[in-house]
């Protein structure tokens, strides 16, 4: 743009937002026009590959860094506690590492269309910088954003980071349709220049001179909320398992890194019950809030795989980041991802509602001590291992209370700490066979698997103190205990833990059968969008290094089977 356009438009944009400096404006023409700078802050919360926010330094004279809780977010009627203070401690993070730079987070209270127009008019804002969101919601968010500010003469600048490629591309390289297998991703992936790397932290040579204007009431208005300000009752609140924030997961990235060290030099770690409890190396719910850059994670991957192994990765090492990628491709342009109906992708398979059974399911009170331990860890810890997830979905759905896996979809939104709207929906539809794996003649039984993994029931016991000291014979499924056990076991299964909600092997077999039923009537009606061949759509089973690498590196289990990812 020229300095003459640059000046008219601020001009026009002073005038819109009932500035009063085009008169002096006019009088001084040479003056270079200012920039101020307001950075939104959704996901993406870091100051490390923070494309956006660097752009918007350049040459600024003013930065704002904003968090706008948002009603949709916000709202605590779906977004469980633990995920709250999880955000919280983000944003207190972010005040922390701002203040660092003599800036500070400007927490708005609002809906973003109501609360920024507003600021940009206090503060003459003239661009806006956030972090492209490719998730549909998101994407009309900000484009009713845009477009505002496009008429109050604000420039906006979005850049890619929270995922490792600009989606968009993948998509158009496959012909305007994301892809749907990972095969088939993996390929056009490879066909495309490798992700940008990870940009630097901002620092102070990055702001060149740019400043924070900080009012005396800063933290009255725009302080960070605590969870009762919010309305949440902490007072039996335990202390957090998950601790939210850059800092955490920077200390976090490095100690997984040198975990992975640690495995690619001298073998693959034992999945034991103590994989199932939440570890200092997960980094799931930083990656969903941008704490940590996927990109950053990516590379440092990268240069890992290079020192230990002295050659160049095979792709397939960034496995499960790969995975995240896809299920964000395949949801991208997608705005019903996350439901069964007008989902062009998705089975339709006639689940039933049952109010009570999913409240027993939710709350961990199925009678099934495997599947209701896990469940009680994820609602009082926000987070659950990859296998439990696999367990507690499959039972929801397919497995057991033929529930449609949209329920179970909402309940992990609600409490799962990483819950992404397109891993989330993506892994639910894979689970329940109702897009992307079909062999829907695989069900995980709530006894043996729970059995296989957690042998002695020290997690069951962890979870449901009312097991605690049943025999570990019959921790698995109580109800079996003779009354004399469960009695000196002070735990009278039907008094002190639910008896079964339902019988595992009539309730699998007859399940199976319906599912079969809708396959076949797809088969018959749609052979080829709906049933694919077998190695379409896993083609990864057809080559061991096209696998997903979910448990090649760091982990083996003997208990899921590899195509799964
Ligand atoms: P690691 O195993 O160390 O993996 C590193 C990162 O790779 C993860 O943080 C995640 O971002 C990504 N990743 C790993 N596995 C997968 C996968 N199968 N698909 C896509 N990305 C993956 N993961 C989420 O991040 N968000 C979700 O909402 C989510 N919902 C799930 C729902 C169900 C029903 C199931 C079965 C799985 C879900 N997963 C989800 C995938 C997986 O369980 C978690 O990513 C993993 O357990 C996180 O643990 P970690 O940090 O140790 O991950």
């Amino acid at each position: 743009m020229t300095k003459a356009a640059g000046d008219t438009l601020l001009a026009a944009s002073a005038r819109a937002h009932g500035l009063t400096a085009p008169a002096t404006r006019a009088a001084l023409p040479t003056r270079p026009p200012t920039k101020h700078t307001v950075h939104w802050f959704r996901k993406g919360l870091r100051l490390h590959d923070n494309p956006a926010l660097r752009e918007g330094l350049v040459d600024a004279t003013t930065f704002r860094c904003v968090f706008i809780i948002d009603p949709w977010f916000a709202s605590s009627s779906n977004v469980g506690i633990n995920k709250w203070r999880f955000l919280l401690q983000c944003l207190e993070d972010l005040d922390s590492s701002l203040r660092k730079l003599n800036s500070r987070l400007f927490v708005v209270r609002g809906q973003p269309a109501d609360a920024l127009p507003k600021l940009f008019r206090e503060w003459g804002t003239t661009e806006l910088t956030f972090e492209e969101d490719p998730e549909p919601y998101g994407r009309v968010r900000d484009h009713n954003i845009m477009t505002k500010c496009r008429e109050v003469g604000i420039s906006v600048v979005s850049r890619v980071s929270h995922t490792l490629y600009k989606l968009d591309k993948i998509i158009e390289r496959n012909g305007g349709k994301a892809p749907l297998t990972y095969h088939q991703f993996q390929a056009l992936i490879a066909s495309m220049p490798p992700p940008p790397a990870a940009e630097a932290t901002i620092s102070a040579q990055t702001l060149s001179g740019a400043t924070t204007p900080i009012t005396e009431d800063h933290d009255d208005r725009f302080g960070v909320p605590t969870l009762e300000e919010l309305g949440f009752e902490t007072e039996n609140l335990k202390p957090p398992v998950w601790i939210g924030g850059e800092s955490e997961a920077l200390a976090r990235l490095e100690r997984h890194l040198e975990r992975k060290a640690w495995v690619a030099s001298f073998g693959r770690p034992k999945m034991t019950p103590q994989s199932l409890l939440a570890s200092p190396t997960g980094l799931s719910p930083y990656l969903r809030f941008g704490c940590l850059s996927t990109r950053l994670f990516y590379y440092q991957l990268t240069e890992l795989y290079k020192r230990v192994k002295r050659v160049r990765p095979p792709l397939s090492l960034h496995g499960q980041i790969l995975w995240r990628e896809f299920f964000y491709c395949a949801a991208t342009r997608n705005p019903n991802f996350d439901r069964m109906e007008g989902n062009p992708i998705c089975v339709q398979i006639p689940w039933e509602k049952n109010q009570d059974a999913l409240a027993k399911w939710a709350s961990g009170q199925t009678g099934f001590p495997w599947i209701d331990s896990i469940m009680i860890q994820l609602r009082e810890e926000g987070w659950i291992h990859h296998l439990a997830r696999h367990a507690v979905a499959c039972f929801l759905t397919r497995g057991d209370l033929w529930i449609s896996w949209e329920e179970g979809m909402k309940v992990f939104d609600e409490l799962l700490l990483d819950a992404d709207w397109s891993v989330n929906a993506g892994m639910w539809m894979w689970l329940s066979c109702s897009s992307f794996f079909q062999q829907f003649f695989h069900c995980y039984c709530p006894v043996r698997f729970g059995r296989k993994t957690d042998p002695n029931g020290d997690f069951i016991r962890k979870y449901i103190p009312a097991l605690k000291n049943m025999p570990t014979r019959y921790i698995h499924e109580p109800w079996t205990a003779p009354e004399a056990v469960q009695r000196s076991a002070r735990c009278v299964v039907g008094r002190d833990y639910p008896l079964p909600m339902v019988d595992h092997a009539k309730a699998s077999q007859l399940n199976i059968e319906r599912i079969k039923q809708v396959y076949a009537l797809l088969a018959k009606y749609k052979p080829q969008t709906r049933l694919q061949s077998r190695s379409r759509l896993r083609p990864h089973l057809r080559s061991s290094s096209n696998r997903p690498t979910m448990y090649s590196f760091d982990r083996t289990t003997p208990y899921v089977r590899p195509n799964n990812p």
